[in-house]
Protein backbone atom coordinates (compact mmCIF):
# COMPACT_ATOMS: atom_id res chain seq x y z
CA UNK A 1 0.00 0.00 0.00
CA UNK A 2 1.58 2.86 -1.01
CA UNK A 3 -0.65 5.37 0.80
CA UNK A 4 -2.66 8.33 -0.98
CA UNK A 5 -5.85 6.75 0.28
CA UNK A 6 -8.18 9.39 2.44
CA UNK A 7 -8.67 7.84 5.60
CA UNK A 8 -11.69 9.03 7.84
CA UNK A 9 -12.22 8.48 11.49
CA UNK A 10 -15.83 8.51 11.01
CA UNK A 11 -16.80 4.86 9.87
CA UNK A 12 -18.38 3.22 12.92
CA UNK A 13 -19.24 0.35 10.85
CA UNK A 14 -15.19 -0.68 10.67
CA UNK A 15 -14.77 0.91 14.25
CA UNK A 16 -16.74 -1.43 16.10
CA UNK A 17 -17.25 -4.45 13.77
CA UNK A 18 -15.09 -6.50 16.79
CA UNK A 19 -17.96 -6.11 19.19
CA UNK A 20 -21.17 -7.46 19.31
CA UNK A 21 -24.50 -5.41 19.95
CA UNK A 22 -24.51 -7.21 23.52
CA UNK A 23 -21.00 -5.93 24.04
CA UNK A 24 -21.67 -2.43 22.11
CA UNK A 25 -24.51 -1.78 24.80
CA UNK A 26 -22.43 -2.48 27.53
CA UNK A 27 -19.78 0.15 26.41
CA UNK A 28 -22.59 2.36 25.73
CA UNK A 29 -24.11 1.82 29.68
CA UNK A 30 -20.19 2.26 31.07
CA UNK A 31 -19.50 5.28 29.02
CA UNK A 32 -22.74 7.15 30.13
CA UNK A 33 -21.49 6.27 33.63
CA UNK A 34 -18.74 7.98 33.51
CA UNK A 35 -19.62 11.11 31.80
CA UNK A 36 -20.95 11.92 35.58
CA UNK A 37 -17.98 13.25 36.86
CA UNK A 38 -19.43 13.19 40.75
CA UNK A 39 -19.66 9.62 40.26
CA UNK A 40 -16.72 8.74 38.50
CA UNK A 41 -14.79 10.64 41.75
CA UNK A 42 -16.74 8.87 44.29
CA UNK A 43 -15.42 5.58 42.52
CA UNK A 44 -11.93 7.00 42.62
CA UNK A 45 -12.42 7.30 46.71
CA UNK A 46 -14.09 4.58 47.57
CA UNK A 47 -12.81 1.67 45.12
CA UNK A 48 -9.12 1.07 46.61
CA UNK A 49 -10.44 1.09 49.72
CA UNK A 50 -13.08 -1.60 48.80
CA UNK A 51 -10.52 -3.54 46.94
CA UNK A 52 -8.39 -3.45 49.87
CA UNK A 53 -10.76 -4.30 53.06
CA UNK A 54 -12.35 -6.96 50.04
CA UNK A 55 -15.86 -6.03 50.35
CA UNK A 56 -17.77 -8.26 48.76
CA UNK A 57 -19.00 -7.76 45.19
CA UNK A 58 -16.12 -5.29 44.79
CA UNK A 59 -14.32 -6.87 42.01
CA UNK A 60 -17.05 -8.88 40.39
CA UNK A 61 -18.59 -5.40 39.68
CA UNK A 62 -15.59 -4.07 38.35
CA UNK A 63 -14.82 -7.31 36.40
CA UNK A 64 -17.91 -7.37 34.81
CA UNK A 65 -17.54 -3.45 33.86
CA UNK A 66 -13.89 -0.75 33.54
CA UNK A 67 -11.73 -4.06 33.80
CA UNK A 68 -13.48 -5.83 30.37
CA UNK A 69 -14.05 -2.53 28.82
CA UNK A 70 -9.82 -1.48 29.42
CA UNK A 71 -8.31 -4.87 30.22
CA UNK A 72 -7.24 -7.63 28.30
CA UNK A 73 -7.77 -10.55 31.23
CA UNK A 74 -6.21 -11.04 34.25
CA UNK A 75 -3.78 -13.40 33.05
CA UNK A 76 -1.34 -13.86 30.29
CA UNK A 77 -3.44 -16.69 28.91
CA UNK A 78 -6.67 -14.58 29.51
CA UNK A 79 -5.24 -11.93 26.52
CA UNK A 80 -5.40 -14.55 23.68
CA UNK A 81 -9.28 -13.95 23.61
CA UNK A 82 -8.44 -10.53 22.89
CA UNK A 83 -5.45 -10.68 20.73
CA UNK A 84 -7.29 -13.59 18.75
CA UNK A 85 -10.22 -11.16 17.62
CA UNK A 86 -8.25 -8.17 16.79
CA UNK A 87 -5.98 -9.85 15.10
CA UNK A 88 -9.01 -10.64 12.71
CA UNK A 89 -9.13 -7.26 12.10
CA UNK A 90 -5.00 -6.49 11.39
CA UNK A 91 -4.99 -4.87 14.42
CA UNK A 92 -1.89 -5.81 17.05
CA UNK A 93 -1.23 -6.17 20.36
CA UNK A 94 1.08 -4.27 22.89
CA UNK A 95 1.11 -6.47 25.81
CA UNK A 96 1.23 -4.45 29.04
CA UNK A 97 1.21 -6.41 32.35
CA UNK A 98 -0.03 -3.99 34.93
CA UNK A 99 2.20 -4.09 37.84
CA UNK A 100 2.40 -0.30 39.78
CA UNK A 101 3.78 0.48 42.97
CA UNK A 102 4.62 -2.49 44.87
CA UNK A 103 8.05 -2.09 45.88
CA UNK A 104 11.13 -4.83 47.46
CA UNK A 105 13.91 -6.71 45.68
CA UNK A 106 11.31 -10.18 45.47
CA UNK A 107 8.55 -8.07 44.04
CA UNK A 108 11.32 -6.08 42.01
CA UNK A 109 12.49 -9.88 40.54
CA UNK A 110 9.38 -11.39 40.20
CA UNK A 111 8.20 -8.55 37.66
CA UNK A 112 11.20 -9.04 35.33
CA UNK A 113 10.02 -12.73 35.46
CA UNK A 114 6.81 -11.62 34.64
CA UNK A 115 7.99 -9.60 31.91
CA UNK A 116 10.27 -12.36 30.56
CA UNK A 117 6.97 -14.52 30.17
CA UNK A 118 5.37 -11.16 28.50
CA UNK A 119 8.18 -11.47 25.96
CA UNK A 120 8.33 -15.39 25.41
CA UNK A 121 4.47 -15.31 25.02
CA UNK A 122 4.92 -12.37 22.53
CA UNK A 123 7.21 -14.41 20.60
CA UNK A 124 5.27 -16.56 19.89
CA UNK A 125 1.97 -14.37 18.65
CA UNK A 126 2.51 -13.33 14.93
CA UNK A 127 0.06 -9.92 15.65
CA UNK A 128 2.66 -9.00 19.22
CA UNK A 129 5.17 -7.25 18.11
CA UNK A 130 5.70 -5.20 21.86
CA UNK A 131 5.54 -5.15 24.97
CA UNK A 132 5.20 -2.81 27.67
CA UNK A 133 7.28 -2.06 30.91
CA UNK A 134 7.57 0.24 33.86
CA UNK A 135 11.33 1.01 35.16
CA UNK A 136 9.29 1.60 38.57
CA UNK A 137 8.41 -2.00 38.50
CA UNK A 138 11.51 -3.47 38.80
CA UNK A 139 13.34 -0.03 40.59
CA UNK A 140 12.81 1.71 44.34
CA UNK A 141 10.67 4.82 43.94
CA UNK A 142 12.87 6.74 46.01
CA UNK A 143 16.05 5.56 44.06
CA UNK A 144 14.96 6.91 40.69
CA UNK A 145 13.81 10.21 42.97
CA UNK A 146 17.48 10.72 44.31
CA UNK A 147 19.02 9.65 40.88
CA UNK A 148 16.80 12.07 39.08
CA UNK A 149 17.29 14.49 41.97
CA UNK A 150 21.35 15.08 41.69
CA UNK A 151 21.05 14.54 37.91
CA UNK A 152 19.04 17.54 38.09
CA UNK A 153 21.48 19.79 39.90
CA UNK A 154 24.37 18.99 37.72
CA UNK A 155 25.24 20.59 34.40
CA UNK A 156 26.23 18.93 31.13
CA UNK A 157 24.91 16.52 29.05
CA UNK A 158 21.94 13.67 30.33
CA UNK A 159 24.67 10.72 30.10
CA UNK A 160 27.19 12.85 31.94
CA UNK A 161 24.65 13.78 34.53
CA UNK A 162 23.73 9.89 34.79
CA UNK A 163 27.13 8.92 35.55
CA UNK A 164 27.82 11.24 37.88
CA UNK A 165 24.97 10.58 39.57
CA UNK A 166 25.45 6.99 39.65
CA UNK A 167 28.92 7.76 41.03
CA UNK A 168 27.83 9.46 43.93
CA UNK A 169 25.57 6.67 45.19
CA UNK A 170 26.52 5.12 48.89
CA UNK A 171 28.25 1.35 48.15
CA UNK A 172 24.83 -0.39 48.95
CA UNK A 173 22.75 1.83 46.65
CA UNK A 174 24.97 1.47 43.75
CA UNK A 175 24.62 -1.85 44.01
CA UNK A 176 20.86 -2.16 43.89
CA UNK A 177 20.77 0.11 41.11
CA UNK A 178 23.28 -1.89 39.36
CA UNK A 179 20.51 -4.63 39.67
CA UNK A 180 18.27 -2.73 38.20
CA UNK A 181 20.52 -2.44 35.35
CA UNK A 182 20.75 -5.77 35.09
CA UNK A 183 17.16 -6.30 34.83
CA UNK A 184 16.60 -4.08 32.22
CA UNK A 185 19.36 -5.49 30.25
CA UNK A 186 18.29 -9.51 31.17
CA UNK A 187 14.94 -8.34 29.69
CA UNK A 188 16.42 -6.01 26.52
CA UNK A 189 18.64 -8.99 25.71
CA UNK A 190 15.87 -11.84 25.79
CA UNK A 191 13.41 -9.52 23.42
CA UNK A 192 16.14 -8.50 21.11
CA UNK A 193 16.66 -12.19 21.03
CA UNK A 194 13.43 -12.97 20.46
CA UNK A 195 12.39 -10.24 18.12
CA UNK A 196 9.94 -8.44 20.42
CA UNK A 197 10.14 -4.13 20.78
CA UNK A 198 10.03 -3.26 24.29
CA UNK A 199 8.35 0.15 24.76
CA UNK A 200 9.65 1.26 28.33
CA UNK A 201 6.43 4.07 29.35
CA UNK A 202 7.31 7.27 30.95
CA UNK A 203 6.38 8.17 34.80
CA UNK A 204 6.19 11.17 36.75
CA UNK A 205 8.80 13.60 35.45
CA UNK A 206 11.02 13.44 39.26
CA UNK A 207 11.87 10.41 38.37
CA UNK A 208 12.42 10.34 34.48
CA UNK A 209 16.10 11.49 33.76
CA UNK A 210 17.91 8.34 34.93
CA UNK A 211 14.63 6.00 32.99
CA UNK A 212 15.84 8.37 29.88
CA UNK A 213 19.02 7.81 30.55
CA UNK A 214 19.15 3.67 31.00
CA UNK A 215 16.82 3.65 28.05
CA UNK A 216 19.41 5.27 25.91
CA UNK A 217 21.91 3.15 26.92
CA UNK A 218 19.99 0.52 26.41
CA UNK A 219 19.13 1.92 22.36
CA UNK A 220 23.01 2.09 22.45
CA UNK A 221 23.51 -1.57 22.25
CA UNK A 222 20.78 -3.43 20.94
CA UNK A 223 19.28 -0.67 18.30
CA UNK A 224 21.86 -0.88 16.05
CA UNK A 225 20.48 -2.38 13.23
CA UNK A 226 16.72 -2.28 14.22
CA UNK A 227 14.68 -0.68 17.30
CA UNK A 228 13.90 -3.43 19.83
CA UNK A 229 13.62 -0.19 22.70
CA UNK A 230 11.18 2.41 22.65
CA UNK A 231 12.03 5.54 24.95
CA UNK A 232 8.78 7.57 25.88
CA UNK A 233 8.35 11.16 25.43
CA UNK A 234 5.54 13.25 26.71
CA UNK A 235 5.06 15.89 24.44
CA UNK A 236 3.32 17.47 27.29
CA UNK A 237 6.04 18.72 28.62
CA UNK A 238 7.12 21.96 27.51
CA UNK A 239 11.45 20.62 27.31
CA UNK A 240 10.28 17.28 24.90
CA UNK A 241 10.75 18.39 21.62
CA UNK A 242 14.11 19.79 22.44
CA UNK A 243 15.09 16.36 23.76
CA UNK A 244 13.68 14.39 20.88
CA UNK A 245 15.97 16.39 19.03
CA UNK A 246 18.92 15.64 21.59
CA UNK A 247 17.92 11.99 21.37
CA UNK A 248 18.32 11.74 17.78
CA UNK A 249 21.70 13.72 17.78
CA UNK A 250 22.47 10.77 20.38
CA UNK A 251 21.50 8.53 18.20
CA UNK A 252 23.90 9.55 14.97
CA UNK A 253 26.32 10.24 16.86
CA UNK A 254 26.50 6.69 18.68
CA UNK A 255 25.17 5.02 15.53
CA UNK A 256 22.17 3.48 16.72
CA UNK A 257 18.15 3.25 15.59
CA UNK A 258 15.99 5.89 18.16
CA UNK A 259 12.97 4.45 19.41
CA UNK A 260 10.38 7.29 19.58
CA UNK A 261 7.40 6.51 21.23
CA UNK A 262 5.06 10.18 21.68
CA UNK A 263 2.60 10.80 23.76
CA UNK A 264 0.98 13.66 25.43
CA UNK A 265 0.98 12.32 29.03
CA UNK A 266 -0.68 11.06 31.65
CA UNK A 267 0.05 12.82 34.86
CA UNK A 268 -0.54 16.14 33.93
CA UNK A 269 -2.64 17.28 37.84
CA UNK A 270 0.17 15.02 39.82
CA UNK A 271 2.61 17.44 38.23
CA UNK A 272 1.13 20.43 37.88
CA UNK A 273 0.23 20.10 41.93
CA UNK A 274 3.45 19.05 42.47
CA UNK A 275 5.10 21.66 41.15
CA UNK A 276 2.62 24.28 42.91
CA UNK A 277 3.36 22.88 46.22
CA UNK A 278 6.71 22.57 46.30
CA UNK A 279 7.13 25.92 44.71
CA UNK A 280 9.16 24.96 41.30
CA UNK A 281 7.82 25.98 37.48
CA UNK A 282 5.49 23.40 36.19
CA UNK A 283 7.22 21.22 33.83
CA UNK A 284 3.93 21.17 31.92
CA UNK A 285 3.05 23.00 28.69
CA UNK A 286 1.14 26.44 29.56
CA UNK A 287 -1.86 24.83 27.26
CA UNK A 288 -3.39 22.34 25.44
CA UNK A 289 -2.85 24.09 22.33
CA UNK A 290 0.98 24.17 23.34
CA UNK A 291 1.04 20.85 23.91
CA UNK A 292 -1.11 19.40 20.66
CA UNK A 293 1.59 21.74 18.86
CA UNK A 294 4.56 20.42 20.31
CA UNK A 295 3.31 16.63 19.75
CA UNK A 296 2.70 17.42 15.87
CA UNK A 297 5.74 19.31 15.41
CA UNK A 298 7.74 16.05 17.06
CA UNK A 299 5.69 13.90 14.02
CA UNK A 300 6.84 15.81 11.51
CA UNK A 301 10.27 15.64 13.35
CA UNK A 302 9.96 11.89 13.56
CA UNK A 303 8.79 11.35 9.84
CA UNK A 304 11.47 13.52 8.46
CA UNK A 305 14.41 11.07 10.05
CA UNK A 306 12.93 7.51 9.54
CA UNK A 307 16.06 6.94 8.60
CA UNK A 308 17.37 6.61 11.76
CA UNK A 309 13.68 7.13 14.38
CA UNK A 310 11.35 4.21 14.75
CA UNK A 311 7.77 6.19 15.32
CA UNK A 312 5.20 4.70 17.11
CA UNK A 313 2.59 7.33 17.43
CA UNK A 314 0.75 6.25 20.57
CA UNK A 315 -2.59 8.80 20.78
CA UNK A 316 -6.28 8.98 20.93
CA UNK A 317 -6.08 12.60 19.06
CA UNK A 318 -7.60 12.39 15.84
CA UNK A 319 -5.67 15.14 14.25
CA UNK A 320 -2.29 14.13 15.02
CA UNK A 321 -2.88 10.63 13.65
CA UNK A 322 -4.59 11.56 10.70
CA UNK A 323 -1.48 14.62 10.45
CA UNK A 324 0.86 11.44 11.03
CA UNK A 325 -0.41 9.98 7.75
CA UNK A 326 -1.04 12.97 5.38
CA UNK A 327 3.10 13.45 6.23
CA UNK A 328 3.32 10.14 5.03
CA UNK A 329 1.81 10.37 1.97
CA UNK A 330 3.35 14.25 0.88
CA UNK A 331 6.94 11.74 1.37
CA UNK A 332 5.30 9.77 -0.63
CA UNK A 333 5.96 6.93 2.08
CA UNK A 334 3.86 4.14 2.86
CA UNK A 335 1.49 4.12 5.40
CA UNK A 336 3.19 0.70 6.73
CA UNK A 337 6.10 2.13 6.67
CA UNK A 338 8.61 -0.39 8.60
CA UNK A 339 9.49 2.56 11.21
CA UNK A 340 5.80 3.83 11.56
CA UNK A 341 3.50 2.63 14.30
CA UNK A 342 0.53 3.89 15.43
CA UNK A 343 -1.22 2.90 18.87
CA UNK A 344 -4.52 3.66 20.86
CA UNK A 345 -5.31 2.03 24.29
CA UNK A 346 -7.98 -1.00 24.30
CA UNK A 347 -11.08 0.21 25.30
CA UNK A 348 -10.88 3.63 23.21
CA UNK A 349 -10.84 5.14 20.28
CA UNK A 350 -11.77 2.58 18.10
CA UNK A 351 -12.49 4.46 15.25
CA UNK A 352 -8.56 5.77 15.19
CA UNK A 353 -7.62 2.26 15.58
CA UNK A 354 -9.77 0.23 13.07
CA UNK A 355 -10.04 2.82 10.34
CA UNK A 356 -5.94 3.07 10.40
CA UNK A 357 -6.01 -0.95 10.28
CA UNK A 358 -8.77 -0.95 7.09
CA UNK A 359 -6.05 2.13 5.47
CA UNK A 360 -3.30 -0.37 6.30
CA UNK A 361 -1.32 1.03 8.76
CA UNK A 362 0.24 -0.73 11.18
CA UNK A 363 -2.03 -0.29 14.71
CA UNK A 364 -1.94 -1.35 17.52
CA UNK A 365 -4.00 -1.71 20.78
CA UNK A 366 -2.19 -1.02 24.10
CA UNK A 367 -3.89 -4.52 26.12
CA UNK A 368 -3.07 -4.49 29.79
CA UNK A 369 -3.50 -7.10 31.95
CA UNK A 370 -2.65 -8.58 35.22
CA UNK A 371 -5.07 -9.30 38.70
CA UNK A 372 -7.72 -6.83 39.83
CA UNK A 373 -6.02 -5.43 42.03
CA UNK A 374 -2.65 -4.41 40.47
CA UNK A 375 -4.40 -3.02 37.70
CA UNK A 376 -6.83 -0.11 39.96
CA UNK A 377 -4.35 2.35 39.32
CA UNK A 378 -4.37 2.20 35.11
CA UNK A 379 -8.64 1.89 35.94
CA UNK A 380 -8.31 4.90 37.99
CA UNK A 381 -6.38 6.36 34.93
CA UNK A 382 -8.69 5.47 32.20
CA UNK A 383 -11.85 6.64 34.45
CA UNK A 384 -10.41 9.69 35.27
CA UNK A 385 -9.48 10.52 31.08
CA UNK A 386 -13.14 10.01 30.33
CA UNK A 387 -14.94 11.54 33.04
CA UNK A 388 -15.37 14.95 31.12
CA UNK A 389 -18.63 14.84 28.67
CA UNK A 390 -17.29 17.42 27.14
CA UNK A 391 -14.03 15.09 26.69
CA UNK A 392 -12.89 11.56 25.74
CA UNK A 393 -16.23 10.30 27.37
CA UNK A 394 -18.16 12.33 24.78
CA UNK A 395 -16.38 11.14 21.63
CA UNK A 396 -16.58 7.75 22.88
CA UNK A 397 -20.12 7.54 23.51
CA UNK A 398 -20.77 9.51 20.54
CA UNK A 399 -19.46 7.65 18.04
CA UNK A 400 -21.03 4.19 19.81
CA UNK A 401 -24.97 5.62 19.91
CA UNK A 402 -23.71 6.17 16.11
CA UNK A 403 -23.03 2.97 15.36
CA UNK A 404 -25.90 1.45 17.60
CA UNK A 405 -28.18 3.61 15.59
CA UNK A 406 -26.33 2.61 12.55
CA UNK A 407 -26.87 -0.60 13.39
CA UNK A 408 -30.57 -0.74 14.16
CA UNK A 409 -31.51 0.99 10.79
CA UNK A 410 -29.97 -1.54 8.83
C1 LIG B 1 -0.61 3.48 23.32
C2 LIG B 1 -0.52 4.49 24.41
C3 LIG B 1 0.55 4.43 25.32
C4 LIG B 1 0.67 5.38 26.33
N1 LIG B 1 1.74 5.37 27.18
C5 LIG B 1 1.92 6.38 28.07
C6 LIG B 1 3.09 6.49 28.85
O1 LIG B 1 4.01 5.66 28.77
N2 LIG B 1 3.20 7.54 29.71
C7 LIG B 1 2.23 8.49 29.82
O2 LIG B 1 2.38 9.45 30.59
N3 LIG B 1 1.09 8.40 29.11
C8 LIG B 1 0.92 7.38 28.24
N4 LIG B 1 -0.23 7.32 27.47
C9 LIG B 1 -1.37 8.25 27.77
C10 LIG B 1 -1.21 9.56 27.05
O3 LIG B 1 -0.10 10.22 27.59
C11 LIG B 1 -2.41 10.49 27.17
O4 LIG B 1 -2.78 10.65 28.51
C12 LIG B 1 -3.64 10.08 26.44
O5 LIG B 1 -3.36 9.29 25.34
C13 LIG B 1 -4.42 11.33 26.00
O6 LIG B 1 -3.71 12.08 25.01
P1 LIG B 1 -4.01 11.96 23.46
O7 LIG B 1 -2.76 12.16 22.67
O8 LIG B 1 -4.67 10.68 23.25
O9 LIG B 1 -4.94 13.14 23.01
P2 LIG B 1 -5.86 14.29 23.50
O10 LIG B 1 -7.11 13.68 24.04
O11 LIG B 1 -5.95 15.23 22.37
O12 LIG B 1 -5.09 15.05 24.65
C14 LIG B 1 -5.31 14.93 26.01
C15 LIG B 1 -3.97 15.15 26.65
O13 LIG B 1 -3.47 16.45 26.34
C16 LIG B 1 -2.73 16.96 27.44
N5 LIG B 1 -3.40 18.19 27.91
C17 LIG B 1 -4.72 18.35 28.13
N6 LIG B 1 -4.98 19.61 28.57
C18 LIG B 1 -3.78 20.23 28.64
C19 LIG B 1 -3.40 21.53 29.05
N7 LIG B 1 -4.29 22.44 29.47
N8 LIG B 1 -2.10 21.84 29.00
C20 LIG B 1 -1.17 20.95 28.57
N9 LIG B 1 -1.49 19.70 28.18
C21 LIG B 1 -2.77 19.34 28.21
C22 LIG B 1 -2.74 15.87 28.51
O14 LIG B 1 -1.57 15.10 28.31
C23 LIG B 1 -3.98 15.07 28.16
O15 LIG B 1 -3.89 13.73 28.61
C24 LIG B 1 -0.33 6.39 26.45
C25 LIG B 1 -1.38 6.46 25.52
C26 LIG B 1 -1.47 5.54 24.50
C27 LIG B 1 -2.59 5.66 23.53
Amino acid sequence: MTGQSKISFDNTEYAFAYKTDAELKQANFLFSIMGKPWLVNMGLKITPAFIKWGIPFTKTIIRKTIFKQFVGGETLEETARVADKLEQYKVQVILDYGVEGKEGEANFDHARDEFKRVIDYAATQANIPFMSIKVTGFARFSLLEKLDAVMHALPGTLMKRYLQAVESLNEEEKEEWHRVRLRTQQLCEIADKKNVGILIDAEETWIQDPVDALTILMMDVFNKKKAVIYNTLQLYRHDRLQFLKDSYDAAEERNFILGAKLVRGAYMEKERNRAAEMNYPSPIQPDKESCDNDYNAAVEYCVEHLDKISLIVASHNEYSNLYTTQLLDKKGLPHNHPHVHFSQLYGMSDNITFNLAKAGCSVSKYLPFGPIKDVIPYLMRRAQENSSVSGQTGRELGLIKKELQRRKTT
